[in-house]
């Protein structure tokens, strides 16, 4: 599976991205952390963009263009990818369909996270408290400065994509002020619609998702990941078994009582005939 999610800063792209990694098994592939992995690492690639992205302005097309598709050649890309935070212009946009289709793959859905702006500043407020709680270093960019100039250029550059997808039917816009756990269900929803999940990829529940963030292959969280779906595959089975079972007992029940109204029936008309046989031969 591969899609794009859409949206602006502080509309949930990046958690719900890692909840569907965990769900679907794909990988999240987000230009906004490697570039920032870029930067923390002083490769070429992050000398560049580090003025640019503490400023909140947009990365040239070519380095992210060139990131991503180094990327989706990984072999963890394989099974699919839900990109986050790029295409974030139309000539991203273009050079991706291109870029897919040199490298023989089709894209499934793009997901646009809709949310209202006046709660766009507190979300990620919220994101910065939770951040230094977990005492992480938080993001230079994350700032109520920067982000009005990075809700600027979502409008002028990025926003136009919801065009670009919705003419190429592509485009599925999800409510993404509801909360967390009902986005996700409505994504999934979404996906299912669209054909590009299996009906029973439920997978486990999104709270425990949740806890265990995305997994990389091999480690211990993929392998506690890997541990739950079988658990929650041998749950629905068993709940499967057992709605068989109450359904077989609901229709034994049936018979049987069928059965015992019936005797009971007999009986009493026989009881009722030796009563009028007595009574006509007392008289
Ligand atoms: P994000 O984590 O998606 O909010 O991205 C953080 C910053 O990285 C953005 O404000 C941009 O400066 C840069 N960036 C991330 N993705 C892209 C992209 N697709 N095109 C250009 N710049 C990007």
């Amino acid at each position: 599976m591969r899609i794009i999610l859409l949206g602006p800063p502080g509309s949930g792209k990046g958690t719900q991205a890692q909840l569907l990694v965990q769900r679907y098994g794909i990988v999240q592939l987000s230009t906004g952390e490697m570039l920032r992995a870029a930067v923390a690492a002083g490769t070429p690639v992050g000398l560049k963009a580090k003025e640019i992205m503490a400023s909140g302005g947009l990365v040239p097309d070519e380095i992210v263009v060139g990131i991503i598709s180094d990327r989706i050649d990984q072999p963890d890309a394989r099974q699919g990818f839900i990109l986050d935070g790029f295409p974030r212009t139309v000539p991203q946009a273009e050079a991706l369909d291109e870029l897919l289709k040199h490298k023989h793959m089709k894209l499934d859905a793009v997901i646009e996270l809709r949310v209202n702006e006046s709660a766009l500043l507190s979300r990620v407020e919220t994101r910065v408290a939770q951040m230094r709680e977990r005492g992480e270093e938080v993001r230079v960019d994350d700032t109520p400065e920067v982000l009005t100039k990075r809700l600027a250029s979502y409008r002028s550059q990025t926003e136009p994509l919801i065009h670009y997808y919705s003419e190429r039917r592509k485009l599925s816009t999800i409510d993404g002020m509801m909360a967390i756990d009902e986005v996700t269900r409505a994504i999934h929803r979404q996906l299912l619609a669209l054909g590009a999940v299996e009906p029973k990829s439920h997978g486990k529940s999104q709270a425990s998702a949740a806890k265990l963030g995305p997994a990389k292959k091999g480690t211990k969280k993929a392998k506690a990941a890997k541990k739950a779906a079988k658990t929650a595959k041998k749950a629905a089975k068993s709940a499967k078994s057992a709605k068989k079972a109450v359904k077989g007992a609901k229709k034994a029940v049936k018979k049987s009582a069928k059965k015992t109204v019936k005797k009971t029936v007999k009986k009493a008309s026989k009881k009722g005939s030796k009563k009028v046989t007595k009574k006509r031969a007392k008289r």
